[in-house]
């Protein structure tokens, strides 16, 4: 039993020490034990903390997806993965329609539910094996893992459609909106992670101007 109440065992140091006889044979075994709770507690905490701080510096506050940083990493990694593999991957840039018209008709924190609802979409409608992140102010971005273009496509769809359709209410409001939508699946000419976020924002670029409250594809023009 410990002697502190803070777990439910006692943590021991044991030391064995083997006394000997003045005939040169052990005949004794001299057994230290330390209690040493306090100190695998303490360390214990300190993990917990550390695991803590990692998650708090990989992701954003308001939403809770990867932040931008993280995402990057992570993006760089499933990108050699899938250079190695040649495996089917889709990159989805997702952007708010009129947000500033959110903000200034409903007031700041009104946005940031607006965002906060978006991120919410965004983490119901993916798989838990895709990647996503806060990129920019109202700007999303997911890693569909082992997902080639027409996947992708339903996904990003199905996001559209399912932000499309609810009423954010705060504050007495209630907020309709839109969101457009960019997809870039992985291709062997794509040489870069950053190559491939600007097709999907190329993509998004299409569907902001086709109109907002769309999803394009990035196609490479025919020949290059
Ligand atoms: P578009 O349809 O072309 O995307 O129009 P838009 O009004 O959404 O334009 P844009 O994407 O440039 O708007 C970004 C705005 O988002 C500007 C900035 O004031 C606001 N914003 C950025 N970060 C935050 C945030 O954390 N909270 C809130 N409430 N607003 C933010
Ligand atoms: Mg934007
Ligand atoms: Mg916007």
């Amino acid at each position: 039993r410990p002697i502190t109440g803070a777990a439910e065992f006692m943590y021991q140091n044991i030391t064995f020490i083997p006394l000997t006889s003045v005939t040169g044979e052990v005949e004794y075994i001299g057994v230290v034990i330390n209690d040493v709770t306090d100190i695998a507690m303490s360390r214990q905490d300190l993990e917990a903390a550390n695991l803590e701080l990692e998650h708090l510096s990989r992701s954003d506050r308001l939403t809770r997806l990867n932040n931008r940083g993280y995402f990057e990493e992570c993006l760089q990694q499933e990108f050699r993965r899938l250079k190695r593999t040649h495996g089917p991957g889709a990159l989805v840039m997702i952007d708010i329609d009129h947000f500033k018209k959110v903000n200034d008709t409903y007031g700041h924190p009104a946005g940031d539910e607006v965002i906060r609802q978006t991120s919410d979409r965004l983490r119901e409608t993916m798989r838990n094996t895709d990647i996503a992140g806060r990129y920019g102010g109202e700007e999303f971005v997911a890693i569909l893992v082992d997902t080639a273009a027409d996947g992708a496509q339903i996904f990003a769809e199905r996001l559209r459609s399912v932000v499309a359709a609810q009423t954010v209410r705060h504050d007495q409001h209630e907020i309709r909106y839109t969101i457009s939508l960019g997809v870039a699946e992985m291709q062997e000419r794509i040489e870069s992670p950053k190559q491939w976020i600007e097709c999907a924002d190329r993509a998004l670029y299409e569907a902001k101007h086709g109109g907002r409250n769309r999803v394009e594809l990035h196609r490479f023009p025919v020949g290059v």
